[in-house]
């Protein structure tokens, strides 16, 4: 087998600014040692999310140029509907700024005091959504999703046996859908299998409701279907996805991910009546039916987009150059989840400073130390991000505290991840001089992005 190559080669390209160690450690100390707050010229290779980080084809700018900005019945709108009706076969396709203003319109509608929303791990924006209609939502993720140490294909199935004793529990007219996220993002980017997608649906029909799907990374998903689950070697990601969602009622998704834009999103349905009730909603807070608070140009982007990630070059090259990743550290035996999933590696911390315990947050600790030694920027997902505390002030950790380096879509080529590999190894090899952080400064809400930290003697 030879070296999965990089499918494109590159017209266009940015500088990247070095700085030196002793900068970097006078920067990061500026912002209060936490990497949101860093400026992102002073970051040499930017690992905290893919969203909205792709590079776009010479297709996609090229439909940049091309876009219909009529305010009403754009051409541009006409090839986004296309392109999605396409893949997901659903009638309504209703274009939105980006995935979590699909969330607000659907949810808003569905939600409300007294509902329940069920999927296998809700991702923050889902979630926040929800609650703040007064509804509530709850994971469902299976066990072996929940264990960072066990590999296994798909580890972000949903637990259907719960679901279901869930809708019987809370009544079936308090369940307004359930959802399922490909992949699993909060869960590490952990592909959902045709198997269990079908199973939940079997359930869904059984009681009645509408399925729904956020599909962020759906292209995703479907090759790690098509490489993992028997019966799917010889379909292609185009069959697997229409597949997919020939089971969904309704598709919530940032185009942000799996459509390789900067910015877009989208709400598709099935059900004629709840389509209007969106639409309304949306003239009041996205604006008109056929932009929806996009420019007709990125919508163009969107369309060329969709077209382009299911390309199976592309997603051999995507899925492995993650996987390389993975496979270099743990050859050197940094602890991460495995097997990778499909847009990150994630870091275990607790496994990585045994000796800081998750009241000095570890995650941020190697977060820190990434950018001090390498220039790289990741994301703590652990105690900083998550803890609560009760009302003795004492911190609840989540389950796991970890560290995520989100992979750009085709943006950075073997050598870059080669270098994050050999950075990622030295810290590693260095850990015993990590120090934990405590907390200086936090907002009451949402206090990962602001907080500012002391390392501790
Ligand atoms: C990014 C994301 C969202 C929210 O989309 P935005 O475009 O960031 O608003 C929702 N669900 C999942 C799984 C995501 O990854």
């Amino acid at each position: 087998m030879k070296t999965i190559i990089e499918p494109f080669r590159i017209k266009s390209v940015e500088p990247i600014r070095f700085t030196t160690k002793v900068e970097r450690i006078e920067i990061i100390k500026t912002a209060g040692y936490n990497p949101f707050l860093i400026h992102a010229d002073d970051v040499l290779i930017d690992l905290l999310t893919d969203s909205g980080t792709s590079a776009m084809s010479a297709q996609q700018w090229a439909g940049i140029m091309q876009g219909d900005e009529s305010y009403a019945g754009s051409r541009s709108f006409f090839r986004f509907e296309a392109a999605i009706k396409k893949i997901t076969g659903l009638k309504y396709i209703i274009p939105t700024h980006q995935g979590r203003a699909a969330e607000k319109i659907i949810f808003s509608i569905t939600g409300g005091e007294g509902k329940f929303f069920p999927n296998n791990t809700h991702f923050d924006t889902t979630r926040a959504n929800i609650e703040f209609s007064g509804a509530e939502a709850h994971d469902f993720l299976n066990e072996i999703g929940k264990h960072p140490e066990i590999r296994a294909d798909f580890k972000g199935d949903m637990d259907v046996e719960k679901l279901e004793k869930f809708i019987i529990e809370k009544g079936k007219e308090n369940i307004p859908m359930v959802m399922i996220t490909i992949t699993n993002n909060s869960g590490g980017g952990q592909p959902v299998s045709m198997k269990n997608i079908r199973d939940v649906k079997e359930v869904c029909k059984k009681y009645n409701l509408p399925l729904f799907i956020d599909a962020c990374r759906f292209a995703e998903n479907a090759y790690f279907i098509k490489m993992r689950e028997k019966g799917f070697e010889n379909k292609s990601v185009l069959e697997i996805s229409q597949e997919i969602f020939s089971y969904a009622d309704g598709v919530t998704m940032s185009a942000k991910k799996d459509a390789l834009v900067n910015i877009g999103g989208f709400l598709a349905l099935n059900d004629e009546e709840l389509a209007m009730k969106c639409r309304n909603l949306l003239i009041v807070t996205e604006g008109f039916p056929t932009y929806g608070g996009l420019a007709g140009r990125d919508l163009e982007a969107v369309a060329q987009g969709l077209e382009e990630v299911v390309d199976e070059h592309y997603l051999q090259y995507r899925i492995r150059s993650v996987e390389y990743l993975g496979e270099k550290l743990v050859n050197a035996g940094v602890p991460i989840i495995e097997p990778p999933g499909g847009h990150a590696i994630y870091i275990d911390a607790k496994r990585f400073l045994p000796d800081v315990p998750p009241e000095q947050f570890p995650g941020q600790s190697v977060t820190c130390e990434l950018y001090i030694e390498g220039g790289i920027r990741g994301c703590e997902i652990g105690s900083v991000m998550f803890g609560k505390y009760d009302a003795a002030g004492k911190l609840t950790p989540p389950p796991m505290e970890l560290v995520r380096l989100a992979i750009p879509r085709r943006v950075y080529t073997q050598s870059h991840i080669d270098f994050v590999s050999e950075v990622i190894i030295e810290v590693y090899n260095n850990r015993k001089k990590l120090k934990g952080y405590e907390i200086t400064y936090q907002a009451p809400m949402l206090r990962h992005f602001t907080a500012q930290f002391k390392p501790l003697d």
